[in-house]
């Protein structure tokens, strides 16, 4: 008998490729979405798989799930600055509202659930590279403030329902995690550059380029989750990639892409932009057994291809869906 897997925000990055993976690992998948910033495009590939079904639903509202629900993948939240920074209302509302909804249906089904968290709950770190135990350096009335402490919330709501209902819960502390299904448009410096190098532009490059990011590959991801969903563990754990790059070098990296000598600007930098950032994953390595394979080279390769076949609109559609 397959079991039931649930997974909210099915429609997004993230969660498009974990429905596609829980899929391939023989799970039935009901994903779930309002496509606030996914879109349906992601899993129209999915439209006649007969172990997988779509419903339309915002999860800050009450909604039921009658199906006996064994596992929940708990990622519906905007993620990218660009969209969290035009609905802020809706990023509070999902993190808390929306994971206590999503909690209760895991209660009644004694499901196991996973969170998304994410590395922005250390805010701007001040310990360097980033273990679980740090508390982080965050600004709640900030600008990020409305991600960062509605992700921060998440994790308390989720481990109080851990201490007080013995719910069997799973929270991964997810660091940048890039590849296709992105918005070029998203506002990440990863399909920003991309989309900049094939429209032949400038790169923008915020600050002088010497902060640094870590970036994972979407399979690695994808299979650290779905192995911290089968561990015992029920504390936050980072996943990503601990190989640290600065936003400069990045850039070049992906002009040497197909760029055509693109010119690189550079623009002021964010308020709270976070100046490092690179996880400690022993953790994730001695307990799950897991660590990025993928290179960079292969990863970002991988992801220009993916970039490099949209059509001209999707390329081009540079205003974004709130504005
Ligand atoms: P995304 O915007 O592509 O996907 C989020 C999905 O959630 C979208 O399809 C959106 O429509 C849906 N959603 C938002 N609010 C909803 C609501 N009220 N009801 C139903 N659906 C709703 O973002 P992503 O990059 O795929 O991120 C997915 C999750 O992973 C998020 O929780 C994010 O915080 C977390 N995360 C992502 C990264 C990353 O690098 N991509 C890093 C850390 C954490």
């Amino acid at each position: 008998m397959k079991k039931n897997v649930l997974i909210t925000g099915a429609a997004g990055f993230l969660g498009s490729h974990l429905c596609d993976y829980f899929l391939s690992k023989n799970y039935k998948v009901i994903g779930i979405d309002n496509f606030i910033t996914g879109s349906p495009k992601n899993l129209s590939h999915l439209t006649t798989n007969s172990d997988f079904e779509f419903r339309e639903i915002d999860i800050t509202h009450d909604f039921k799930i009658d199906d006996s629900i064994d596992y929940i993948l708990h990622f519906a939240s905007p993620a990218s600055p660009i969209d969290y920074l035009q609905i802020p209302l809706e990023t509070l509302r999902v993190g808390s509202l929306g994971t206590e909804n999503v909690l209760k249906i895991a209660f009644r089904n004694n499901a196991r659930i996973l969170i998304a968290s994410t590395s922005e709950v250390y805010g701007d770190p001040l310990e360097h590279p980033q273990k679980e135990e740090y508390c982080g350096n965050v600004d709640p009335v900030g600008p990020r403030g409305v991600y960062d402490e509605t992700k921060r919330f998440q994790e308390a709501l989720t481990t109080a329902y851990h201490t007080f209902h013995g719910l069997n819960i799973r929270i991964a502390r997810i660091f940048n995690t890039y590849g296709a299904r992105m918005r070029v448009n998203d506002g990440r410096a990863i399909p920003a550059f991309m989309g900049q190098v094939l429209r032949e532009e400038s790169l923008t490059v915020f600050g002088d380029g010497s902060q640094t990011r870590s970036f994972c590959y979407i399979d690695d991801m994808v299979e650290g989750i779905y192995k911290l969903l089968h561990s015992n563990y029920s504390k936050p754990m980072n996943l990503g990639n601990p190989e640290e790059i600065t936003l400069i070098d990045l850039a070049n990296e992906i002009i040497a892409l197909g760029g055509k000598n693109n010119k690189i600007i550079f623009k002021p930098l964010p308020i709270n932009d976070p100046i490092k950032r690179k996880p400690d994953i022993t953790k994730a390595m001695s307990i799950l057994n897991w660590k990025p394979k993928i290179s960079r080279k292969e990863g970002l390769e991988n992801t220009f291809n993916y970039f490099r076949n949209l059509s001209f609109e999707e390329l081009n559609k540079k205003e974004h869906k709130f504005a």
